[in-house]
C-alpha cells in the first residue's frame, strides 16, 4: 500500500498510522483542529492525545499549510517522539539544547525549506527571539500551519507542573492570532482548566473533555507498615520482571530504595534532579529502551514519559494532591492492558504533607487553595468507597462502583471510631495540647512511663480510658482526625499535637468517624502470564509462542536500530499478528497497529517469522527443549539476558 498524499483523516489514519478506527472523541477534535479551528483538549493518558496534533499536522501540510509546531517540555523526550515518527514515515525533527551546532542549522534550513512536519521544540526555545523571526517567516508566506501545546498544564501556576516558560507562550496567539492552536493535557481539574483557557487564550476555543477514567488501572492504597518490604512483596508477587515507577519524596530515599531493590533481585535505577544530567540521561533511556526495569524516582521524573508498557505505578510517600496521584499513576498501562497504581501511606505522610503546606511561603490565598486539595486527597485515601469513583468525582465525573480497586475488590470491614475519636481529642485537650502522639497514646492506654508520672498525667480522666485499643488503631485514628483537619501536628514545637478547625463541635455531636478495620490480605490482585486487554480474546498456547517469537525478533530490530521496542510494533499489535497469522503482505496490513511505513521496513521479516511458527505440541514431545533454555526457535540466538527468555520459562 503506497503512502498517497490523502488530506481525509480517515484515510491517513489507515495509510500512514494504520489504525482502522479513531477513539473516541478523536475524530471530532482531529476534524476540527484540520480546518483550522482551536481546541482544549484533556485526555486521560494513553487514550490517544498524539493523534490529535500530529494528523492534522499531516493533513494540513498535505493541503499546503506548511508546518506544525509542537511545544513539549522536556527535551529527553523529543528524540523518541520524532523517532516514532520516522518509523511512520512522517517528517519530524526538533530543536533543543542538545544540537550540535550543525545540526541545529542544519534542522533549520530544512524548516524554513519547509521540509518538516512536525517540529518539536521546548517552550522556552519557542519564544526565543531568533526563533519568532523564523516563525513569521514561515507565517508570511503562510507555511505555519498549527501550534499544539501539550502537557498545557504546565502554565497553571497553581498546579503540581508548573513550568514559567509556559507563560510566555502568551507571544504565540499575539504575534499569530490566524494560526490555529491546540492545547493537550491528560490532568486538570475545573480550576486549571480555567487557567489553560485564560493564559493561552482558548476562552472560546471548544474544550473537548474526555472521560478521566483509566479503566486497565488498578487503583490500591495501603496502610503502611514496613513500606520497602511491602513494596517488595508486590512486586515480586504481581510484577516480577516487569516495568514499573517508583515514587518517593526525597533524593535520598530515591537513591536506598533503588539500591534495597537491587540488592533483592530487582533491577532498579534512581532517577532525581540532584544526579548529574548524563546519569538521568542514561537511566531514562535504559528504562525506555530495556524491558522490565524499575525507575525509582522524584516527580523530577515521568512528564511526558510515553513508554507504553509500564506495569504498575508505585507510591511510597503520598504525593501532593489527587491531581498529581492521577498524573503520576497514569504513566501506568497507557498500552491499554492491565496495570497497578499502588500506594502505601501512614500517619508520617499526612504529617509531612500538611507541614509542608503551612511552612511553604504561599500566601494564605494560595494556602487555601492546596489544603482543600490535599484534603481531597486525604479523604479519598482513607475512604472505604470505590477508589475510582471519588478519584473521578474529583474531576466532576460521575461513575458506578469499578470493581477494578481495592475497595470494590476486598470491601473493607469499617468500625465506627466516632467514640475513640472524641476520647483522643479529649486527651489531646487534658494535656494542655503539649504533647506528641506517642505520649497521647501512652495516656490514653494507662502506660506507666517516666513521663506520664512526670507530668501526673495518671491523674487525668482520659487516663487509661483506651486500653483496649491497640495502638496501631489509635493511630489510625490519629491520622484521620489530621487528615479531615480537627487535630494538627506542630512542626516548630517538637511535633506536638494540637486541635484545629471545628473539633469542639465535633467532641459535642455524635457524628460517626468510619475507620478500617486493618486486615490483613495477601491475595495477588492479578496474574501477570499473557495479560490481554480488555475485550480481547486471550492467545491460545500456539499464538503465545509466536507472539514471543516476535517479540525476540522486535527486540533485536530494536536493539539494532537504537530505538525502543514499542516504537516498532506494540504488544497489542504483536498478539493481532499472533492471531491472525498474515501469510501476504495485504494481510498483514489488515492487522491494527501496521501503517503503510512499517510494512515497508518490517512486513517482509514479520511474515518470515509468522511462516517459522514455532507450535505448542512440539515443545510436549521427545525433542523438547530443556525448559530452562527456552528456544524460541531453532536457529534463533537466544539472548539470556532479555526479558524475553525469562517469560517463556516462568
Ligand atoms: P497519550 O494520550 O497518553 O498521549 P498516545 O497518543 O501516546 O496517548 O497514545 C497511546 C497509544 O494509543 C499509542 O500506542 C497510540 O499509537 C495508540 N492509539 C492512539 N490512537 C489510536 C487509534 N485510533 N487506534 C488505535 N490505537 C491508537
Ligand atoms: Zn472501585
Amino acid at each position: 500500500m503506497p503512502v498517497t498524499d490523502a488530506t481525509e483523516p480517515q484515510q491517513i489514519l489507515k495509510e500512514v498510522f494504520g489504525f482502522d478506527s479513531f477513539r473516541g472523541e478523536q475524530e471530532t477534535i482531529i476534524e476540527s483542529v484540520s480546518a483550522g479551528n482551536d481546541a482544549l483538549v484533556l485526555m486521560p493518558t494513553g487514550a490517544g492525545k498524539s493523534l490529535c496534533y500530529q494528523l492534522p499536522a499531516i493533513a494540513r501540510q498535505r493541503a499546503g499549510h506548511g508546518i506544525t509546531v509542537v511545544v513539549s517540555p522536556l527535551i529527553a523526550l523529543m528524540r523518541d517522539q520524532v523517532l516514532a515518527l520516522h518509523e511512520l514515515g512522517i517528517e519530524a525533527a526538533f530543536l533543543n539544547s542538545t544540537l550540535s551546532p550543525e545540526e541545529f542549522t542544519r534542522t533549520r534550513e530544512r524548516m524554513l525549506a519547509g521540509e518538516i512536519t512536525l517540529l518539536y521544540a521546548a517552550p522556552e526555545r519557542v519564544t526565543n527571539v531568533s526563533f519568532l523571526v523564523d516563525l513569521a517567516t514561515l507565517h508570511d508566506a503562510g507555511q505555519l500551519a498549527l501550534f499544539a501545546i501539550d502537557e498545557a498544564h504546565c502554565v497553571s501556576q497553581w498546579g503540581h507542573d508548573f513550568r514559567p516558560e509556559y507563560q510566555g507562550l502568551t507571544i504565540l496567539h499575539e504575534r499569530f492570532p490566524d494560526v490555529p492552536r491546540v492545547a493537550l493535557t491528560a490532568t486538570a481539574d475545573a480550576l486549571t482548566r480555567q487557567e489553560i483557557a485564560v493564559n493561552l487564550d482558548l476562552e472560546r476555543a471548544t474544550q473537548y473533555i474526555s472521560s478521566f477514567d483509566r479503566p486497565n488501572i488498578r487503583y490500591a492504597i495501603d496502610e503502611k507498615k514496613n513500606a520497602r518490604d511491602q513494596l517488595l512483596k508486590f512486586i515480586k508477587r504481581d510484577h516480577d520482571g516487569e516495568a514499573g515507577i517508583v515514587y518517593c519524596l526525597s533524593r535520598k530515599k530515591v537513591e536506598e530504595t533503588a539500591r534495597f531493590l537491587s540488592d533483592n533481585g530487582v533491577p532498579a535505577l534512581p532517577y532525581h534532579a540532584g544526579l548529574d544530567s548524563s546519569v538521568r540521561q542514561r537511566h531514562q533511556d535504559r528504562f525506555l529502551r530495556e524491558d522490565g526495569l524499575v525507575m525509582t524516582a522524584t516527580i523530577a521524573f515521568g512528564m511526558g514519559i510515553d513508554k507504553p508498557d509500564v506495569r504498575f505505578v508505585a507510591h511510597l510517600d503520598l504525593p501532593k494532591n489527587i491531581e498529581g496521584y492521577y498524573q503520576e499513576t497514569g504513566r501506568a498501562g497507557r498500552d491499554g492492558e492491565p496495570a497497578d497504581a499502588w500506594m502505601v501511606y501512614g500517619l508520617q505522610d499526612v504529617v509531612l504533607q500538611r507541614n509542608m503546606l503551612e511552612g511553604g511561603d504561599a500566601d494564605e490565598r494560595h494556602k487555601q487553595v492546596l489544603r482543600r486539595k490535599l484534603d481531597a486527597l486525604l479523604a479519598m485515601c482513607e475512604s472505604t468507597q470505590c477508589r475510582r469513583q471519588q478519584l473521578l468525582a474529583y474531576f466532576d465525573q460521575g461513575s458506578e462502583p469499578c470493581g477494578n480497586c481495592d475497595n470494590c475488590l476486598n470491601p473493607p470491614e469499617t468500625w465506627d471510631a466516632g467514640r475513640e475519636a472524641r476520647m483522643l481529642i479529649s486527651c489531646i485537650y487534658r494535656c494542655d495540647q503539649n504533647f506528641g502522639s506517642q505520649h497521647i497514646f501512652d495516656v490514653l492506654r494507662g502506660r506507666e512511663t517516666d513521663k506520664v508520672h512526670r507530668f501526673n498525667h495518671w491523674n487525668l480522666s482520659t487516663w487509661g480510658i483506651g486500653a483496649e485499643i491497640s495502638e496501631q488503631q489509635w493511630r489510625a485514628v490519629l491520622r484521620q482526625l489530621i487528615a479531615i483537619g480537627y487535630v494538627r501536628v506542630d512542626p516548630d514545637h517538637f511535633n506536638v499535637l494540637r486541635l484545629a478547625g471545628d473539633w469542639r463541635e465535633f467532641v459535642k455531636s455524635e457524628d460517626p468517624l468510619e475507620l478500617r478495620v486493618a486486615v490483613k490480605k495477601e491475595r495477588s490482585t492479578r496474574k501477570r502470564a499473557a495479560a490481554v486487554a480488555e475485550g480481547e480474546d486471550p492467545l491460545t498456547p500456539d499464538d503465545e509462542l509466536l507472539f514471543e517469537a516476535l517479540r525476540t525478533w522486535r527486540k533485536s530490530e530494536a536493539d539494532e536500530r537504537g530505538v525502543p521496542a514499542y516504537v516498532i510494533f506494540d504488544n497489542k499489535t504483536l498478539r493481532g499478528i499472533a492471531r491472525t497469522r498474515p501469510t501476504t503482505i495485504d494481510q498483514l496490513a489488515e492487522v491494527k497497529g501496521v501503517g503503510a511505513a512499517k510494512l515497508e521496513t518490517y512486513g517482509a521479516a514479520v511474515l518470515s517469522r509468522v511462516s517459522q511458527a514455532p507450535d505448542a505440541d512440539a515443545l510436549d514431545g521427545d525433542a523438547a527443549p530443556d525448559p530452562g533454555h527456552p528456544q524460541v526457535h531453532p536457529d534463533e540466538p537466544v539472548d539470556h539476558t532479555s526479558d524475553e527468555s525469562s517469560v517463556i520459562s516462568s
